[in-house]
């Protein structure tokens, strides 16, 4: 006869997880005193919804259901081909790995949904549980390492040793008890990769980011203008980032994930002048499935903008100019002018006097002041 753990692994399997563990639904009071620490810091600043009652809730199964036991964790890996097709000298910008496929928020809450019902049945018990797919709620990652699934990477991602940290994670809070899996053994050991190369210096130390200067935060969560300084630092990425996870040495050995659970919504790329033209109705019926609709049109036009003043993209003058003159948006206006400013033609100089005629938003106005030369 077979084991509630077997049941509860072999059904998982069979949904299409690739992985799965079983931690107890104790505190995790380790990951709590981190997050509070960073919040302490202001490294969560930018996020205002994650306060610390949250944080520490996130922790605290007790706080989410009436009777926690354990928690199933699961994780499905995403990598995918680099899209040969991809060239830095055309107008394109972009996409971290995870934003190329479906929005996994909600695939994988409806994978645990439906494994909910199966347990049940399987089980023949009534299971008082609750799901949690990243939605700031809950610490899974911290109760996945507790679960065995991997370690903490020096980045703050969760590493598997077969998927790397190409994962999505979904959790169950239950009400039945369950024997939990042992944490892995393994650490980064001395590698710094990561620190070393994020463009930013967002990981501002080991296991610690500084969310504000992630370009991940910068272009998706973000809502406002980018700051100056980091502009310049955000190379050609509109929605995310992989940097730190590409530079990974345990990324390095992971195979293309032979998962069907997803469909690709995206390329790694997208045409950054297209994005500059696109209408609301258009933005809302290409990203309705994937994660990109989260950073909504004006926040990819923002990036775009930013993307093209790094990349310097001459044939996208006229397509800036335009922005700047008719966009809707205070902030893509702005943030147009630094393109301007930054790919710094005499077309681009006489665009940006010219909008100062017109231009009556004070962001704006400062965005377009500071982009032409001191005199
Ligand atoms: S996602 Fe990019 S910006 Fe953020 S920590 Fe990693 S390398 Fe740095
Ligand atoms: S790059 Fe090195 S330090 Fe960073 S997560 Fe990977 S193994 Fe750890």
């Amino acid at each position: 006869m077979k084991t509630r753990e077997q049941i509860v692994v072999e059904l998982a399997k069979s949904i299409g997880f690739d992985l799965v563990g079983i931690s107890d639904a104790n505190e995790l009071n380790d990951h709590i005193k981190n997050s509070l620490a960073a919040y302490e810091l202001n490294y969560l600043e930018g996020i205002p919804w994650l306060n610390k009652e949250r944080l520490i809730k996130g922790g605290s199964p007790d706080q989410l259901l009436h009777s926690p036991k354990s928690v199933i964790v699961v994780g499905v890996n995403y990598k995918k081909h680099k899209d040969d097709s991809y060239s830095t000298s055309d107008s394109n910008g972009r996409i971290a790995m995870y934003a190329q496929w479906e929005d996994y928020h909600l695939v994988i809450k409806k994978m645990l949904n439906e494994y909910k019902e199966n347990l049940q049945k399987e089980l023949s018990i009534k299971i008082d549980g609750r799901i949690f797919v990243d939605d700031g709620s809950l610490l899974e990652k911290g109760f996945a390492e507790k679960a065995g699934l991997g370690w903490f990477g020096k980045h703050t991602n969760l590493i598997n040793s077969v998927y790397g940290s190409w994962i999505f994670l979904g959790a169950l809070i239950t009400d039945i008890e369950l024997v939990p899996n042992e944490p892995v053994k393994k650490n980064c050991g001395k590698c710094e990769l990561c620190i070393i190369e994020c463009p930013t210096n967002a990981i501002v130390s080991p296991y610690q980011l500084d969310a504000n200067k992630c370009i991940s935060f910068l272009t998706i969560e973000n809502r406002g203008a980018i700051p100056y300084d980091l502009r310049p630092l955000m190379g050609d990425w509109i929605f995310g980032c992989d940097i730190c996870q590409d530079i990974c040495p345990v990324n390095d050995k992971i195979d293309i994930s032979q998962n069907t659970t997803f469909i690709e919504k995206t390329t790694s790329y997208l045409d950054l002048v297209g994005i500059l033209y696109m209408s609301q109705e258009e933005f809302s019926t290409r990203f309705s499935k994937s994660p990109i609709k989260r950073t909504k049109l004006r926040g990819l036009q923002r990036n775009a903008c930013v993307a093209l003043g790094n990349t310097k993209q001459k044939e996208a003058i006229p397509a800036l100019i335009d922005t700047l003159k008719n966009n809707q948006s205070e902030l893509v206006r702005g943030h147009s002018a630094w393109a301007l400013g930054e790919i710094d033609t005499p077309e681009c100089q006489n665009a940006l006097k010219i909008s100062l005629e017109y231009e009556n938003d004070p962001f704006v106005l400062d965005e377009i002041n500071r982009a032409l030369p001191v005199k």
